[in-house]
């Protein structure tokens, strides 16, 4: 699976010289058959042995300009991912028309989830004119929507108060995406210690001094139990809309929470993005546990990011890997990104460094999970909820288009 990518190194190489930085398979006893036994047990990011012919995962959660697909088509096929979800869609009609135009050149590997353009939160009918452009993007191509943690923590409404999660203003966007099939992937609040006093004592420290806008410390912001708990209220009131928790609800660091919210709403589902060192940093029995419990509902992803833009000396590529980093990053890190991943999720290893080692000094445990379910976390449920529909939909266009088309010529 791994192919020789010199010249995507050099290209990577320059790009970190130029950008300025901002911000196993262990087949288990029970499904496990002769063929599989017979094989060596080592990793399966590292051996290739691919869980869907050649390909091993779909990576759900990224950030991507259009500039760059090229290149994230080949981080795909260097890494074993056959899709990626791109959530930075994009926010204004011009510049999705625009991205859709990219995307649609790579035949099905890059969905985009649509922004919203907080712009107008004032407009009386501005829950319904976003719901209706969500529509129109769904029609023309796009995946999904997604809400970023500006809704929460810095969108404002003209009193000057933030917009809340669960506004009832918003409930023509939440009930559209639940009546056209597509998933909300929402961003609400952060990790725990970005709400705690920003210093040398705080444990997300390295991060917070980079990016200091990441703290939500003080009597500004709404507390993270209160985001947290509008969001839910949120996911609660419209229950026939599929809502993906982005970053594992954004609560790892409560497992049990986690748990409790997979079973009070069946319309959640959630993703695994940029929360490796948290979720396992608890004991590997209990994390397992929930992944097999709730294995229909739990999606592979990275918050990978990949944008390029064009210069005078050429594309300048900026890649970010779960987060910011005090030296970007280069293709050889993209491999080892997400070969911890597969790590973590495959193996049964004691403790392993986590994918994104400025997220915290510790080490994490992984949960050696059954092969059944790391097919649905890798390929499955993404297939399932995202893109079989997304793929559906496409397809169905095109048909209508072709037979609108005769029609016309037959006239
Ligand atoms: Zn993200």
């Amino acid at each position: 699976m791994k192919k020789t990518t010199y010249i995507f190194g050099l290209l990577l190489a320059l790009a970190a010289t130029t950008s300025a930085c901002d911000k196993q398979e262990k087949p288990t006893d029970q499904v496990a058959t002769e063929e599989e036994t017979a094989k060596p047990d080592e990793h399966a990011g590292a051996q290739g042995d691919a869980l869907q012919g050649d390909w091993k995962a779909h990576d759900v959660h990224t950030h991507l300009s259009p500039y760059a697909y090229p290149v994230a088509i080949k981080v795909m096929d260097d890494n074993g991912l056959y899709r990626m979800v791109n959530m930075s869609g994009g926010g204004s009609p011009r510049y999705r028309q625009a991205n859709l135009a990219e995307a649609d050149k790579f035949d099905g590997r890059i969905a985009l989830f649509f922004n919203v353009d907080w712009e107008d939160v004032d407009d009386a009918d501005f829950g319904e004119s976003t719901a209706a452009a969500l529509e129109t993007a769904v029609e023309q191509g796009f995946a999904g929507l997604k809400i970023s943690k500006a809704l929460g923590l810095g969108v404002k409404t003209e009193d000057g108060e933030l917009l809340a999660v669960d506004d009832p203003r918003l409930a023509p966007i939440w009930e559209k995406a639940g009546k056209i099939g597509i998933p909300v992937g929402i961003h609400t609040s952060d990790p725990k210690a970005f709400f705690e006093k920003p210093g040398p004592e705080n444990e997300r420290w390295d991060e917070l001094k980079l990016a200091p806008s990441w703290s939500f410390y003080g009597e500004e912001y709404p507390s993270r139990k209160a985001l947290l708990d509008a969001r839910d209220r949120m996911v609660a009131s419209h229950p026939y809309t599929t809502f993906m928790l982005l970053h594992f609800a954004n609560n790892p660091e409560d497992i049990d929470y986690v748990d409790r919210l997979l079973d009070e709403h069946p319309n959640v589902i959630v993703d695994v993005s940029a929360r490796l060192a948290e979720i396992g940093r608890h004991a590997p029995e209990k994390v397992r546990k929930l992944f097999i419990k709730h294995q229909d509902r739990i999606l592979f992803a990275t918050d990978l990011g990949l944008r390029a833009r064009p210069t005078e000396q050429g594309l300048q590529y900026r890649l970010t890997l779960g987060s910011i980093s005090k030296k970007p990053p280069t293709l050889e890190d993209v491999a080892d990104f997400y070969d911890k991943h597969w790590r973590y999720f495959e193996t049964d290893e004691e403790a392993i460094e986590h994918p994104v080692p400025i997220q915290g000094d510790w080490k994490v445990h992984p949960i050696d999970l059954p092969r059944e379910v790391l097919d649905k976390l890798y390929w499955k449920n993404a297939e399932r909820i995202i893109f079989a529909p997304w793929l559906g939909r496409r397809a169905a266009t095109s048909v209508a288009d072709r037979a609108s088309a005769l029609i016309t010529q037959s006239q």
